[in-house]
């Protein structure tokens, strides 16, 4: 058994459900109709019960849609995960939710059950484009949602914003950040759009029918997001996330801090002691079977290493090098010294004391900046 100090202290829940399927999403989700939502509940709460969690610093409901739930299926999951916590300890809980989802009830049954964040899946203002990409909520829905979330206490709330969207013009994102502003909210997550395999767009795309923006609209659409939402406030502190001050993301910080965490539900991923793992998926799968992970990989050095940079490098504040040699006991310049010379030298890379971070053109580039750091296998 492991003591309480070695056990993580944060938990992902991922619940699969949602009211439509958007149509750029990979997701693991399916429609809520004719799902069996109530053994998902039960058998979710049986897998944190076994468990035997009593401290947690951050708690996520993700999805899927949390919100899908009914109010009364929404209360008995987060009652039945908080229940044994001691709640003093939690410091971020937070919840996603669709804007077409969120009702009064719904609110005040996050409220009653402690939740103190909420992460809306905006994407954009934008009524014609967010039918184009299969959404069913409205502008008007995200205005009334975060009005009636203000009203009930709730101040720390995030939106998901998605740009380079078919047909999405600057004046629509210049617009998407103007309202985006008029919220007075204290985090945004910004996402570029990516077509994934087996999406409808994917499939429209592979047909011709996909009017996306070209590469340079779309640079330009990131920088003029950037500045925009720095010269209001906003700290780029992560490659997707903007927060005021003191409204950073501690679930999230907690992935890119390379920490470990508990992952619950159908399709959700874990890393226990250097065991990352995977769950079941789909539902059926996920219900039938008693030992809910699927996927167990004990991480090699090599790839611990892997991953403290690559997580470590989407922060703004990035890897501290001195650390990075301390815990895992290596000489950080004998192994990666030349590929940082070598991105600084690109202008993706800085050097600042013992920290290396990521320019505005490395964050862009992110994943062709992560791959330089790969090492060969011995
Ligand atoms: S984007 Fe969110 S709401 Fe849309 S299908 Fe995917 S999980 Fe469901």
């Amino acid at each position: 058994m492991k003591t309480a100090q070695h056990k993580p202290t944060s938990a992902y829940v991922h619940i699969p459900f949602c009211t439509q399927i958007c149509y750029y999403c990979d997701f693991a989700k399916v429609y809520i109709k004719n799902q069996p939502v109530d053994d998902y509940i039960t058998a979710l709460l049986a897998e944190v019960a076994a468990e035997n969690i009593t401290a947690l610093k951050t708690l996520y409901i993700g999805g899927g849609t949390p919100t899908a739930l009914s109010s009364e299926q929404l209360d008995r999951l987060l009652s039945g995960l908080t229940q044994n916590l001691d709640l003093t300890e939690l410091q971020e809980f937070t919840v996603e939710a669709n804007p077409g989802d969120l009702s009064d009830e719904k609110i005040a049954v996050l409220k009653k059950n402690h939740v103190n964040r909420v992460s809306l899946g905006v994407q954009t203002f934008n009524d014609k484009l967010l039918k184009k990409i299969g959404r069913s909520h409205n502008a008007q829905d995200v205005f009334d949602n975060v009005a009636k979330l203000k009203a009930a206490g709730f101040d720390n709330i995030t939106i998901d914003l998605i740009y380079a969207l078919p047909g999405q013009t600057m004046a629509d994102v210049k617009q998407d950040v103007a309202n985006i502003l008029s919220l007075d909210l204290p985090h945004v997550a910004l996402y570029s759009l990516i077509l994934e395999n087996h999406t409808i767009f994917m499939n429209k795309m592979r047909r011709g029918r996909l009017d996306l923006p070209s590469e340079d609209t779309d640079f330009e659409m990131y920088n003029y997001i950037i500045d925009s939402l720095q010269d209001a406030g906003f700290e780029h502190y992560e490659i997707s996330n903007f927060g005021k001050a003191g409204y950073e993301s501690a679930h999230n910080l907690m992935y890119w801090n390379n920490a470990e965490y508990y992952g619950f539900g159908a399709g959700a991923s874990g890393y226990v002691d250097g065991v990352r793992y995977k769950n079941h998926v789909p539902i059926h799968h996920y219900l039938e079977h008693a030992d809910k992970q699927v996927v167990k990989e004990k991480l090699t050095l090599k790839e611990q290493m892997e991953e403290e940079l690559f997580l470590g490098l989407r922060k703004k504040s990035g890897v501290n090098i001195k650390q990075f040699s301390e815990k895992f006991n290596q000489d950080f310049e004998a192994i990666y010294g030349q590929t940082v010379t070598e991105l600084i030298e690109k202008q993706l890379l800085e050097k600042s004391g013992n920290h290396i971070f990521m320019t505005r053109q490395g964050l862009m580039l992110g994943n062709d900046v992560f791959e330089t750091f790969l090492l060969d296998d011995d």
